[in-house]
């Protein structure tokens, strides 16, 4: 058994209690996600109510997932906390590193060669801190969550933006930083902005060639990419009720490009249909005690204008197929309008390559649907004008699928790839023949994002999704505007023919099985396990604490650059080709604020040195410096750190020396990132101070060593000229995070007190 059921009956037991509390504070009939949100609150029962869209609050998720890309830091981090096991049950899956080329078998060994440290790594710390480790092939983390882990009503984090895909099961399930997932595992505290409730209600049934894919990418054209930010979008209605659990997986899944915090459904028949399927009975029998706090109370649904913050309606009845794309997940188009607005952008129709999987869209459900296009097909004597490749989503569904035929059936396209169960070609880990000469053509697949260079790195690639049984379609015919409830297809024999509607099965009738699932326990007594780490891998490094503060003022710091305009975390720390630095910190901050603008000659990473006199770029005038034992600040403009929430845009700084970060205004999860690694967030109380710094200054800091809550900090600047100015400055740290500057870390913090 993988799952956790004590820890989930133990949630359970709380519930009746929490939601009367809820209920009581709240006074008034409960949506299933204040349900949830308020039964996972840090402090215990509600005392209180917190305003949506504006309260920060503290929850105490059930479980964390991880990635093998972000898992990396976060481990690493979680390694310095002290601590013999994680707080909560978690997971590390090893999927987003694997290529496709030319099939499962010899990409698979192609993945664990390339990246056999990084695997050995993950392996050896999830064996010792007592995670479960899914090792490379066993599946993609969101669909090895839901086989696995997901329950109704529970909370969980994961370090990637799909683990929203657990709603599915009718958890709240949210994706985050590496620091987020390091904080619950070492057992503190996760902080969430309570979100807004958007209600979605579902009338009438799929049918004919709809399924569940459709409805997020018509949900997407209402809302687009930014609609859902901030919110929680909870489905509901009789046509909620008709999803299968893995078609309510794709549409959370799906919520991810809609901006959401997360989606959910309420407990049903589904759930219960798909957790007893893969082995969790004891599940089923635990929800259904608890079973009426497990969906939203009935005068929600019935009157949700008066619950919700916004409501949107959407009848499966008269719902149609959708492609959507280019280059951007909410560019909708029911099919039979494809072809008019396909011709009138000049978007390639031709297709060579049509793709079914990945987290999204690789259940049992979708396979068997996609398989019985390319049966009806082939028994009609239709050849397949594109190639067809399936990336499975776990081993579980592979080996079930498999046993019933439907790669067989996939198979019998004559150009079909299996590929290892792993993101593959929707993370751009897709070795595609060609893309290099960067053409202009057009793909079709099931998977979720569609952002230019999003699947073979090829910016003139216009990728379009839509749902696994219309991908098998369009591969059959090879062009994007074949509407296959109007068109016909020419078979071998000249004669026109029409595909039958899809059909599939929601579960396997014989059950699930799998040979190997790939999960390795971890050790029972992980006191012993070594962690490996080759101290000459320029992929890996162990970290080293961050000094402690010496209670003394900054002083003589020099400003490193003085940030203009826009600085996301993406231009503090760059993504790309940088990825696979993300477990080395030394080598990944050789792109610490590469992407920024210095307002002094509003240019890219070049920035004047005071040590040298010469212009150099930013992480190299950073070491010089640091070398020197010299400070240095960092000058922003606002909203300073937005974007992702990667920490290594904070530790970056921190490890090249940078005491002090000075702002106009921060993104929030960046300022608080900075507190974490033990850095100073700092934004000016007089806006207009950031012209006062001049790029040759000297800079002290004249009362930190009096540092409290509350207290503004003083600063003055050395002109090159002799000339002097005071600046106050601001900051947002409590006593709590005072003491993680004291001690140079939130994680040294922690490892203090373990070791106490
Ligand atoms: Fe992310 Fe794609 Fe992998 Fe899903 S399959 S986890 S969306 S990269």
């Amino acid at each position: 058994m993988t799952f956790d059921l004590d820890m989930i009956k133990k949630v359970y037991e709380q519930y009746p209690q929490k939601i009367a509390a809820a209920r009581n504070v709240l006074g008034k009939p409960l949506t299933l996600s204040e349900k949830i949100l308020y039964t996972h609150l840090w402090d215990g029962a509600a005392s209180q109510t917190f305003e949506r869209g504006n309260s920060y609050v503290d929850f105490a998720p059930d479980r964390v997932a991880m990635q093998d890309a972000t898992a990396q830091m976060a481990l690493l981090q979680f390694m310095q906390a002290g601590k013999a096991k994680v707080a909560v049950p978690s997971t590390a899956h090893a999927d987003h590193l694997i290529q496709a080329r030319v099939g499962a078998e010899s990409d698979l060994q192609d993945g664990i060669n390339k990246n056999s440290e990084v695997f050995s790594f993950l392996s050896s710390v999830c064996d010792k801190y007592g995670i479960g480790f899914w090792k490379p092939g066993a599946g993609i983390i969101h669909q090895v969550v839901l086989e696995n882990y997901a329950f109704p009503g529970g909370m969980m984090i994961g370090t990637d933006s799909h683990t929203v895909n657990a709603g599915g099961l009718g958890m709240v399930a949210i994706g985050v930083g590496g620091a987020d997932a390091v904080d619950v595992m070492a057992g503190m505290a996760w902080e969430l902005k309570m979100p807004k409730l958007i209600g979605i209600k579902l009338t009438g049934r799929l049918n004919g060639w709809t399924s569940a894919k459709d409805i997020i990418l018509k949900v997407a054209g209402i809302l687009t990419v930014k609609g859902g930010t901030g919110c929680i979008v909870e489905y509901f209605g009789d046509g909620a009720i008709s999803l299968s659990a893995t078609g309510k997986g794709t549409i959370c899944n799906m919520g991810a490009e809609i901006g959401a915090t997360t989606s959910t459904f309420g407990y049903d028949d589904s759930m219960r249909r798909y957790l007893s399927a893969t082995g969790r009975q004891d599940v089923v029998d635990a929800a259904d005690e608890i079973a009426e706090h497990l969906t939203g109370d009935a005068e929600v649904y019935a009157n949700p204008e008066q619950y919700f913050d916004q409501v949107i309606e959407i009848d499966l009845d008269t719902l149609s197929p959708h492609l959507n794309g280019p280059f951007t997940p909410d560019l909708a188009t029911p099919v039979a309008e494809f072809r008019e607005k396909a011709l009138a952008n000049d978007w390639p129709i031709n297709i060579e390559w049509a793709l079914i999987g990945s987290c999204t869209n690789s259940s049992y459900e979708d396979l068997s649907r996609a398989a019985s296009i390319v049966e009806d097909a082939v028994a009609k004597g239709v050849k397949p004008v594109a190639i067809l490749g399936i990336n499975p989503g776990s081993e579980t569904v592979r080996f079930t699928a498999d046993r019933d035929g439907f790669l067989d059936s996939f198979r019998k396209f004559e150009n079909a790839r299996i590929f290892t169960n792993a993101c593959g070609p929707c993370i751009g880990q897709w070795d595609r023949e060609g893309a290099e000469k960067g053409e202009k053509n057009s793909i079709i697949h099931s998977f979720n994002r569609n952002f230019a260079k999003r699947a073979d790195g090829n910016p003139n690639t216009h990728a379009f999704v839509a749902s696994p049984e219309l991908v098998a379609a369009i591969a059959l015919a090879g062009r994007l505007d074949f509407n296959p409830i109007t068109d016909t297809l020419t078979n071998q024999n000249g004669e026109e023919i029409k595909l039958n509607e899809p059909s599939g099965m929601e579960l396997p009738p014989k059950g699930f099985d799998v040979g190997d699932n790939g999960f390795q326990a971890p050790a029972e007594d992980g006191s012993g396990v070594v962690i490996k780490v080759n101290p000459e891998s320029d992929r890996l490094q162990l970290l080293t604490p961050f000094q402690p503060w010496d209670g003394k003022n900054i002083t003589n710091a020099r400003v490193l650059i003085k940030a203009f305009g826009k600085c996301t975390t993406d231009h503090i720390s760059m993504a790309g080709p940088w990825l696979k630095y993300r477990g080395h910190l030394d080598n990944i901050s050789n792109n610490m604020l590469i992407g920024a603008i210095n307002a002094y000659n509003m240019e890219t990473n070049t920035v004047k040195n005071m040590v040298t006199g010469e212009y150099m770029e930013v992480p190299a005038s950073a070491r010089v410096y640091k070398a020197e034992g010299i400070p240095t600040i960092v000058v922003g403009d606002h909203n300073y750190g937005e974007g992702s929430s990667r920490e290594h845009a904070a530790m970056e700084p921190r490890h090249l020396g940078v005491k002090a970060v000075l702002v106009k205004s921060f993104a929030r999860i960046h300022e608080t990132n900075l507190k974490k690694q033990g850095m100073l967030g700092l934004t000016f109380n007089n806006e207009e101070d950031y012209n006062l710094f001049l790029e040759e200054d000297t800079i002290n800091f004249l009362d930190l060593d009096q540092f409290a809550p509350g207290k503004p900090l003083l600063l003055e600047l050395v002109h090159a000229d002799g000339s002097k100015d005071q600046i106050v400055t601001n900051h947002t740290y409590n006593q709590a995070q005072i003491d993680w500057y004291i001690a140079g870390s939130a994680l040294n913090l922690i490892a203090a007190e373990a070791n106490k």
